[in-house]
């Protein structure tokens, strides 16, 4: 807590990637992994636009069973090529912890994502490790709750949790979440942990991510996660909100604008 942090703390994903810093870090690519050929072009295509650190979900928890889970350790596999072929560092989802070990070689940070907020033997076992994590709010879960989740991480030696603000259950239905974005400047006075924002899980359809994006970075985000297909029309998962190459090159000038505003950089 800020009593024993009163300094922001920093999250190192790969030599020179830096979460918290005053470099604003985007991590870009699609919801799931679906190919080789489609991890490789979005990860080419994401870092030439400026993002710095590759998504992607090879272990997909699908509200239905029926829904497309993943391609697993295959997509894990695919997400390492795409990390040797363009060097971007790798953030993905673990949901059991039976999967570190094999997690370990193949990403540069676990995310835990928004239904595994309180799986605390995940995040015990993540606790750990010593590699970055990036934990996501439940969607019906307080900052309290979500602080002490990171406790649970940080209380086995591992501090390099990085917290991402996605969205809570509001009785809004338009969009698929409500973005809190008064978590932002909450979550950065309660801890000293970096905070990120995804847009699109928040909003959950494309036209959305931008505004939200600015919002987030005016709000005082360390960074972005954003999902980028290259083609949303027939991806697995979240096309809806996917942005397409262009799209998020466009989102891209538009948040430097904002960053540069808050005399930050992207
Ligand atoms: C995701 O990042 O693809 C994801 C499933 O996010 P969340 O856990 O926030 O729903
Ligand atoms: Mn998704």
């Amino acid at each position: 807590n800020r009593r024993m942090h009163p300094q922001d703390t920093t999250v190192e994903i790969a030599p020179g990637v830096v979460i918290g810093g005053k470099k604003i870090v985007v991590m870009a690519g699609p919801c799931s992994v679906e190919s080789r050929e489609q991890i490789i072009d979005v990860a080419k295509h994401v870092k030439e636009q400026g993002a710095t650190v590759l998504r992607g979900g090879a272990w997909k928890p699908r509200s239905s069973p029926y829904s497309f889970q993943g391609l697993k350790a295959e997509g894990l596999e695919l997400l390492h090529e795409a990390h040797k072929e363009t060097g971007l560092p790798v953030v993905t989802e673990i949901t059991n912890p039976k999967n570190i070990e094999l997690f370990m070689d193949k990403c540069d940070c676990f995310q835990v994502g928004a239904r595994n907020m309180q799986n605390f033997d995940l995040l015990k076992e993540l606790g750990q490790t010593r590699k970055p994590v990036l934990l996501k709010r439940g969607f019906a879960n307080t900052m309290e709750e979500f602080l002490m989740s990171a406790e649970y991480v940080m209380a086995g030696g591992n501090e390099n949790v990085i917290l991402c603000e996605r969205g809570i259950r509001t009785y809004e239905t338009y969009t698929r979440n409500t973005l809190d974005i008064s978590a932002v400047p909450v979550l950065k006075r309660m801890s000293h942990l970096p905070v990120v924002v995804d847009p699109s899980h928040a909003g959950g359809i494309y036209w959305m991510v931008e505004p939200l994006a600015k919002a987030a970075i005016a709000a005082g985000a360390d960074g972005l996660i954003i999902e980028v297909h290259n083609d949303p029309a027939h991806a697995l998962s979240d096309g809806a909100q996917s942005l397409t190459y262009d799209s998020f090159q466009e989102t891209m000038t538009s948040i430097r604008r904002i960053a540069e505003a808050v005399g930050r950089e992207v």
